[in-house]
C-alpha cells in the first residue's frame, strides 16, 4: 500500500517511527508537508499537488497536524477524503478535537466524567464565575493553549478574580475549571487506536508543578488502567470520532475525569514508557480500513 504521513518534519520521532513501522510491513511510505500542498477543487476531480507533482494512488493517510496549522492541515486531510483515501484521523474529528470548549461539550453529552467547567462571554462578574466552578482553587485555561502553556492554577479567590480579569481585559477566551487536587500533579495518557487501548502511562509533573505535561518537565511511567478508566478513555475517543486518540484523564475521588482528547498524540513518550510498538498499531489500523 501507499501510505502518506502528513507531517511538517520528517525527523520527528513520531514521523520516523511511522515510516519505520510502515516499511517493515512492506508499504511505501511518503512524508508530505501539508503546509506546502496545493489543493485543486473541480467537479468530481479533486487533486493535490506537492513539490510540483500530482499525488495519486494513495491508500491511506496519517495526519500529524500541529495545532498552529489546524485550518490548512484539515483542508488537506479533507482533500484526501474527497479523493476517497482513508484517513487515520477524520478531518471533522480533527477540527472538533482542536476546540477545547466544543470537545468538553461533546464529552459532557456522552456522559463522561469531567472537571466542572465554566465558560462565559467575558462576564464582568468574575466572582460568580469562579463560584460556579466550585470556588478557589480553580484552574484557568486559555482556550488556545497547548502543552500546558496558558494553564494557570489560582489558589485563592482574590488571585482567581484578578487572573480572570486580566485575561478578560486582553480579550483572551478562557475556561474556569474545578481544580482536581487528588490528581496530585499527575494525569494519565491513554493511547487509543481503532477502539482499543494500545498503551497507557501516568505522567507526573515535576516537584511543585500541578501540570504533568512532558513538555513542562514531567516524567512518565507505565500504568495498569482500571476498567472504569479504560472504558472512559474508549468512550471519549468514540464520542470525538477519533480512530487514533491520546485521551488525557485525571484520577479523582469520583472516578476518571477527561481533560482532553488529542488527535495527534506523540509516540515518543508512550512508546518509551510502555515499550510497545504503537506506530505498528496505527499502520495496522490503516491496513484494516484502506483498500
Ligand atoms: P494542555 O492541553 O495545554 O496540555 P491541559 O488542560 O491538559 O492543557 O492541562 C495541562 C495539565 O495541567 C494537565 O495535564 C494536568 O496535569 C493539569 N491540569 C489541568 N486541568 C486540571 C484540573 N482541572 N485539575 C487538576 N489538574 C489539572
Ligand atoms: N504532543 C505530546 C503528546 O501528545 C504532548 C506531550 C506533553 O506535553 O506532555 O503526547
Amino acid at each position: 500500500m501507499k501510505i502518506v504521513i502528513l507531517s511538517q518534519n520528517p525527523n520527528l520521532y513520531s514521523t520516523k517511527r511511522l515510516i519505520e513501522a510502515g516499511e517493515k510491513k512492506g508499504h511505501t511510505m511518503q512524508v508530505i508537508d501539508h503546509s506546502k500542498c496545493d489543493l485543486i477543487i473541480e467537479k468530481k476531480k479533486p487533486g493535490l499537488i506537492y513539490q510540483g507533482k500530482e499525488i495519486t494512488d494513495v491508500d491511506g493517510v496519517i495526519p500529524r497536524i500541529g495545532a498552529s496549522i489546524t485550518f490548512y492541515g484539515t483542508a488537506v486531510v479533507r482533500q484526501f477524503e474527497m479523493m476517497k483515501v482513508f484517513s487515520a484521523v477524520e478531518s471533522q474529528a480533527l477540527v472538533r478535537s482542536r476546540d477545547k470548549l466544543r470537545s468538553l461539550q461533546i464529552l459532557s453529552r456522552a456522559g463522561l466524567g469531567l472537571p466542572k467547567t465554566v465558560f462565559s462571554n467575558y462576564s464582568k462578574n468574575v466572582g460568580a464565575i469562579i463560584e460556579k466552578a466550585g470556588g478557589a482553587p480553580v484552574v484557568i485555561k486559555l482556550l488556545e493553549g497547548t502543552q500546558g502553556l496558558g494553564v494557570v492554577l489560582a489558589d485563592n479567590q482574590n488571585s482567581a478574580e484578578s487572573i480572570l480579569e486580566a485575561f478578560n481585559g486582553l480579550q483572551a477566551r478562557v475556561i474556569v475549571q474545578e481544580f482536581i487536587k487528588e490528581a496530585m500533579g499527575a494525569d494519565i495518557r491513554v493511547f487509543v487506536v481503532d477502539g482499543v487501548v494500545v498503551g497507557a502511562m501516568k505522567r507526573q509533573g515535576k516537584e511543585g508543578e500541578f501540570r504533568s505535561n512532558l513538555h513542562r518537565g514531567g516524567s512518565a511511567d507505565i500504568i495498569q488502567l482500571s476498567d472504569e478508566e479504560e472504558n472512559a478513555a474508549l468512550k471519549a475517543a468514540k464520542a470525538m470520532g477519533l480512530g487514533v486518540a491520546g485521551v488525557d484523564l485525571l484520577q479523582s475521588a469520583r472516578g476518571p475525569l477527561i481533560l482532553e482528547v488529542n488527535s495527534s498524540p506523540g509516540l515518543e513518550g508512550i512508546e518509551a514508557a510502555t515499550g510497545k510498538d504503537i506506530a505498528g498499531r496505527i499502520i495496522k489500523y490503516i491496513e484494516r480500513n484502506a483498500d
